[in-house]
C-alpha cells in the first residue's frame, strides 16, 4: 500500500469549506476501488510509494502528475465550490484520477482518448457516473475520450469480450499501443467493434 497525503493549499477558499469531512477516508477508499476494478490480478498492480491529493485554487476539475512511483492528484477548489462539495461527484473524480495513478499507457503511446476512456470506464463500473453522462448521446469516434469511450468499452466488455479493459491495461504495461491490440484481445478490429457499437 502506498502512503497517502492530503494537502489543503488555500484554507480560506470557499471550496475548502465544502470538501467532505470524510475526505481522509474517502481518498484511500477511492484509490482501492479504482485499483480493484482496473486489476483482476493484484500481482500486476504497479508499486507506488506515495500518492498526494492536493486541493488547490486552480481552473478545471483535477489532473494527475508524477513519476512512476510518486503521484500527485491536484483537485480544483473552484470545482469543489461549483459542485457544492457533492460527495458522489468528488468520489467519482477521485476514482478517475486514481486510475491515472495506476494505469499503463503503452509506454506513453496510448491515445489520450483511450487513457481518459479507461479512467471513466472504471468510474462507471464504480457506480459513480454523474447524472449528465448519456449512454445514448451522439457516437462520433471510439477514442473521443472520457464517458464516450467509457460507454464503448463497457459495451465491448459486455457484448464481445469480458475483461477487455483489464487485459488492455495489462498489455499496455509492456507494449507500445497499436490498434492491432484490439484484434488480439477480441478477434475484431477497432473499426469493426465501433461500427457494431454505433449500430446497436
Ligand atoms: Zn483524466
Amino acid at each position: 500500500m502506498p502512503k497517502y497525503d492530503v494537502y489543503f493549499e488555500d484554507v480560506g477558499h470557499p471550496g475548502t469549506q465544502l470538501i467532505p469531512n470524510s475526505i481522509l477516508e474517502l481518498f484511500p477508499v477511492c484509490c482501492i476501488t479504482a485499483r480493484e476494478i482496473l486489476y483482476a490480478d493484484p500481482t500486476n498492480v504497479p508499486k507506488l510509494e506515495r500518492i498526494a491529493l492536493i486541493f488547490r485554487d486552480m481552473d478545471g476539475v483535477a489532473h494527475t502528475t508524477g513519476s512512476s512511483t510518486k503521484k500527485e492528484i491536484r483537485f480544483s477548489l473552484n470545482y469543489v465550490k461549483a459542485c457544492r462539495g457533492n460527495e458522489s461527484e468528488i468520489k467519482g473524480v477521485l476514482v478517475h484520477e486514481a486510475v491515472h495513478c495506476w494505469q499503463n499507457n503503452g509506454l506513453g503511446t496510448a491515445p489520450g482518448g483511450l487513457v481518459e476512456g479507461i479512467a471513466d470506464f472504471v468510474r462507471l463500473r464504480a457506480g459513480l457516473q454523474p447524472p449528465h453522462w448519456n449512454r445514448n448521446g451522439p457516437k462520433t469516434r471510439w477514442d473521443e475520450g472520457y464517458e464516450k469511450t467509457a460507454f464503448f468499452l463497457d459495451w465491448v466488455d459486455i457484448a464481445v469480450r469480458r475483461g477487455i479493459v483489464e487485459r488492455l491495461n495489462v498489455v499496455l504495461q509492456t507494449k507500445r499501443y497499436n490498434s492491432g491490440i484490439f484484434i488480439e484481445l477480441t478477434g475484431h478490429s477497432i473499426e469493426h467493434l465501433w461500427q457494431n457499437y454505433v449500430s446497436v
